[in-house]
């Protein structure tokens, strides 16, 4: 599938990026009390900046980018997914971007990453989607891989996000060309390979001891985060509800979003929670590996980078 706004820029090398052995390994494990934490990378996605802030005044938002140092036109965000392991049970939540879209030549490599990360497809229990854009599904629909798939598995997601799916509404969003199409047919093509295994839920479901996946909407209707808590320790996946310009500008709208005042919203109280509560924060469009803290600063907020722990 093409998405040509891309297809005028030329890919960076990338070292290590092809072969088995990576010189940059792109995972990252951790403990949460007793449960096991890997953020893997499924690779970057170059994208518009103007994604990340489309209701901000052009000049306010090229000041930003220029403070963080990231070109004026487009970056790469990162993609990164989140395997758990938890009382026997394998979780990983979101899929990554798949192989379909050539364009994007840098995403899609969750399923060798997770491989080099000795991560059997065939031992994954269970799948949480935090919605069903393509780069959160599009690694389940790569060639070869449902096969190795368990048949028991179960995919876990909000029923409001399947049903949004059925007729989803784009008149709020601020996409570059190509992505609504690829977007409608992806979800369309994932129902139609894995309908039987979806598991949906309401609200809130327990997937694995200590591992709670909440609906937050906002993002698409059936967003939806998942919390990790053992011993104390605690760590949330918040998916697409935090991107990296979310700390300073809570308020400033992702092209991406479907209900940006919702997502506002929710992106404002899930990162007052967990200053709040000293929970570890990883999102999926934050820099790899995206582990760390939140700290309110005036009134908007402060990322905290964890220190390196190996
Ligand atoms: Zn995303």
């Amino acid at each position: 599938m093409s998405l040509d706004y891309t297809s005028h820029t030329s890919p960076i090398p990338h070292p290590g990026r092809s072969g088995p052995e990576e010189l940059v390994p792109s995972r990252y494990a951790l403990k949460i009390g007793e449960i096991d934490v890997m953020v893997v990378s499924d690779g970057v996605l170059l994208l518009p900046g103007a994604m990340l802030a489309h209701n901000a005044a052009p000049a306010v938002r090229a000041a930003w980018l220029k403070d963080n140092f990231l070109p004026p036109d487009a970056f790469d965000w990162a993609l990164n997914v989140v395997v758990v392991r938890s009382g026997g049970r394998t979780v990983l939540i979101d899929a990554g971007m798949g192989t379909e879209f050539p364009d994007l030549p840098k995403s899609g490599q969750l399923i060798h990453r997770l491989e080099a990360a000795g991560i059997d497809l065939s031992s994954v229990t269970d799948v949480v989607l935090t919605h069903m854009h393509m780069d959160h599904i599009g690694g389940l629909l790569v060639d070869g891989v449902k096969e190795q798939l368990r048949p028991d598995l179960r995919i876990h997601v909000a029923a409001a996000e399947v049903k949004f799916w059925e007729a989803p509404d784009f008149s709020r969003v601020s996409m570059p060309p190509g992505f609504p199409d690829a977007l409608r047919k992806t979800a369309k093509q994932f129902v139609a390979e894995y309908g039987s295994k979806l598991r949906t839920f309401e609200d809130e479901y327990e997937v694995a001891p200590g591992v709670v996946v909440t609906r937050t909407g906002g993002h698409t209707p059936g967003h939806s985060i998942v919390r990790v808590a053992s011993g104390g320790e605690r760590l949330t996946f918040a998916g697409d509800l935090v991107f990296t310009v979310g700390f300073e500008h809570p308020d400033w709208f992702n092209g991406f979003e479907h209900d940006p005042e919702e997502a506002v919203r929710v992106r404002t109280s899930l990162l007052r929670e967990l200053a709040a509560n000293g929970s570890l924060l990883v999102a999926t469009h934050m820099p790899f590996p995206s582990v760390g803290h939140v700290a309110v600063a005036g009134d908007a907020f402060r990322w905290v980078p964890s220190f390196w722990d190996y």
